[in-house]
Formats: C-alpha cells, structure tokens, sequence
C-alpha cells in the first residue's frame, strides 16, 4: 500500500520552494536590519514548559500537542510555538544578565494537532521575533511595524492590522467578573465549550468561532473599558508611534490571542482571500512569562507570521529567479571524464549557474531535448570533431545559434551568453 503525507502535512515541491525562500530571505534580511539575531532552539521541548507557559485552559494544551513519551519515559512534545521556547532559552542562557534588550527571530516548523483545512495545517512554519527585557511601547510598535514591512516588501497591499490591550493581571481582575455577568445573562446562546470555558479560563470564550458566542460577543464589554492607568497610558503610547510610523491599524476591543502569557498589547494582521480573512501575524507583549519559568520579572513582546498562509496570500506571485542552467552534452561512451571536468570547471569558475551533465552514452538530438526539458540556457556540446581539434560547440537552445569556441575560451562565452553580460 503506498505511504502517503501524514495528514494535515504536505510537501513543499521545488516549484514552490523559491517562494518560501523568498519570504525567508526578506524576513531575515529585514529582521536583521532591525538588530534581531537567529536563534535555534529543539523541536521538541519538555510538556511542561508548554504546559505552564501557553496555560493549561488553552486550545493548544488542551487539544492540540503532539505529546509523546520517549525511552527514557520523560514526556515530550513537538513545540506548537516559538516563543515559549525562546523564553526558556533566554532563562535557561541567562541571557537577562547580558546587559542589554535581547532580540531575537526564529524561523521554523510548528506542530499543533488542529483540524486540517484550508490554511490550517498540523505542521506549519512561523518566523517570529522577540524582545526580551523592555516594557517600552516602542518595543510594541516597532513589532508590528516590522512585521507589517515583511509582508510589504514582498508585495503584498491591504492589510488589516487590528490591535488592542488585555491590560495587567490587576486590569484583568475587573474585566473578567464584568464579562462573566454578561455571559451568565447570555448564557443560553453559547456552545457547550465556551460555558465550561466560563469557569476555567473566560477570556478563552472572546476567541470561540461558533456562530451563537460571536453574536453573543457583539455585546460583551470590551476589555479596554477596564484598563488601568498604567496599561491605557502604555496602550495610548503604542498607538501613538504607530501613528508616527504611519502604521494603519484598527482598534479591535475583543481581540484576544489563543494563549495565557499575552499581557497588555495584542495585535493580529489579518488578509482577505476567498471570501474570508485570515490571520497572517500574531503577536503581543508578555511580561510575565520569563518569570513564570523561572527567570527574574522581564518585560518582553513579539510576534509570529504563519508562513505557509504568506504563501498562500501571495498566490501566483513567482518565488526567486532561477539561476541560468548550462547543459553538457559529450557525445560518445568513454566521454564522461571531458564532460565531467567541464562542468567543474564551469561551476567553479562562474557563480550562480548550474550545471547539468547529460547521459554520454545518448545521441545528441536525445541529450538536447533533455537540455530543453531542464530549460537550459545553453548547451555545450563535445562530439568527435570538438575533441579532435580541441574545442567545444555552444548551442544557444533560446535561438537554436551554434558556435565553436576554444577551449580556453568556454569560460568566457558562457559568461557573457548565460549571464547576459553580451554587449
Ligand atoms: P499563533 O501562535 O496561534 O499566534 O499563530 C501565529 C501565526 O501562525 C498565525 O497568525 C497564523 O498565520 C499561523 N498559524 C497558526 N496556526 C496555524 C496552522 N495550524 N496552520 C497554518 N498556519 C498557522
């Protein structure tokens, strides 16, 4: 029986693979232009760490982890995100004792066992970024700034950045008990899920789909109603540089994100596509999630763009320009050596090509059409007369011209034909 993808993964084929290059490269370029540095945790972590820093209320906690246990029985489970990781580095590294706000990005596969569809996978990739050790609302603002960028700069237009603040654990406290009022009068309208979610986590409830609680949520109060001083100062000053920025956002009082550790500011970039919108980018601040792993109380925020749905956003858009191909055709058994040392010397010698060497033992019309096949700019050709008087013959396969060169000269001509160099 054949052996298909696992569901709810695929593969990403070469035809698709210049894309998600594509994105990666301005990520990082991006990223790095803004004095983030790459870091690389596991793929797996320990449960725990999910565990106590997503919350154990969550979707993701509760449903959605691929947790196994190995051979030694300790209990493992494929990160379904980025940033607890991350935290648990900067803890584990102690990376708050080296004097500075840490920047960090990652690029990489998540797991989350989540209910395929479209744009929804259960291995699906993120780039994230965090900032580790500053309360600033710049941190916030440049976050999403940044993030916004990345998705411009790869063309894409008509975003929707909606953002607002969950307040502090103080903030919270009243939020909660008013929501928890409005809910109980509402009480018959909700999902089985969202009443069980009233009592073990509520703001979870902001976040359900089901067609009855978002109706019922149009009118629950909104979250920014209950901010603090401190909380509405700060969320004042995130929209304040946004606006310095020329960000455009919108403010969005029932936006929560699907786990514990966000404090404070939250945002979501969101696109249109089919009829639908889908989430693009999330991110927030989490001050308290250093701390509850262990490490001393660090203000931090960031933020994770999912990859495979950039790809889908961009559509049609083509991924990075191939490189040239030049293909080599020697004609006759015992040719390989010429061929072989040609190609070396081609790869070598010029950047950005490739080369592909042809089955010696074929005839050339048969090498040629495999050249077409590959889309080769050129074709050098070796047959008894090259060899004979020390030349090669090069086929332009665009416009079928043929020309004998010397040797000595094949480096040069294919510099100037396959590169474009030609003056
Ligand atoms: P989250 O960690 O849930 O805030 O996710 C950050 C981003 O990752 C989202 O905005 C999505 O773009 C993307 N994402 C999350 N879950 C999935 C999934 N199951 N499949 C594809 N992309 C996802």
């Amino acid at each position: 029986m054949e052996v298909l993808a696992p569901r709810g993964t695929r593969d990403i084929l070469p035809d698709e693979v210049g894309v998600w290059r594509r994105i990666e490269e301005e990520a990082r370029d991006l990223l790095e232009s803004f004095g983030f540095s790459e870091i690389r945790t596991p793929l797996f972590e320990h449960t725990e760490l999910f565990v106590r820093g997503i919350g154990e209320a969550t979707d993701i906690v509760e449903k959605e982890m691929y947790t196994f246990s190995d051979k030694g029985g300790r209990s493992l489970t494929l990160r379904p995100e980025g940033t607890a990781p991350v935290a648990r580095a900067y803890v584990e590294h102690r990376m708050f004792s080296f004097g500075r706000v840490q920047k960090l990005y990652y690029i990489g596969p998540m797991f989350r066992y989540e209910r395929p569809q479209f744009g929804r996978y259960r291995q699906h990739w993120q780039i994230g970024g965090e900032v580790l050790g500053s309360d600033s609302p710049s941190v916030d603002a440049e976050l999403i700034f940044l993030s916004s960028q990345i998705l411009k700069r790869l063309g894409m237009k008509d975003m929707e950045i909606g953002i607002s603040s969950i307040g502090c654990s103080s903030c919270r406290r009243d939020f909660k008990t008013a929501l928890r009022e409005y809910l109980s009068r509402n009480k018959q309208a909700l999902c089985g899920t969202c009443i069980e979610r009233m009592e073990r986590n509520i703001m979870r409830v902001l976040d359900c789909k089901e067609e009855g609680c978002k109706a019922v949520l149009q009118g629950a109060p909104s979250m920014l109603e209950y901010l603090c001083d401190d909380c509405s100062r700060h969320f004042e000053g995130v929209r304040k540089r946004l606006s310095i920025m020329g960000v455009d956002h919108f403010i969005d009082g029932h936006l929560v994100r699907g786990l514990d550790y966000y404090t404070r500011t939250v945002f979501e970039i969101s696109y249109r596509i089919r009829e639908g919108k889908i989430a693009l980018v999330g991110g927030g601040r989490y001050d308290s999630l250093i701390e509850m792993l262990g490490g001393p109380p660090t203000p931090a925020a960031g933020f994770a763009m999912g990859v495979d749905r950039v790809v889908l956003a961009l559509g049609e858009m083509r991924g990075k320009d191939e490189r040239p191909s030049v293909f080599v055709a020697a004609v006759g058994e015992g040719l390989f050596d010429v061929a072989f040392r040609i190609a070396e010397g081609i790869r070598n010698g010029i950047t950005g090509i490739s080369v592909i060497i042809g089955d010696e033992r074929e005839p050339l019309k048969k090498q040629l059409r495999e050249a077409s096949r590959w889309g080769a700019k050129l074709s050098v050709i070796i047959g008894p007369d090259e060899l004979r008087d020390g030349s090669v013959s090069i086929k332009d396969m665009e416009t079928g011209d043929q020309e004998k060169v010397a040797m000595d000269m094949v480096l040069d001509r294919i510099r100037r034909k396959a590169k474009g160099d030609e003056v």
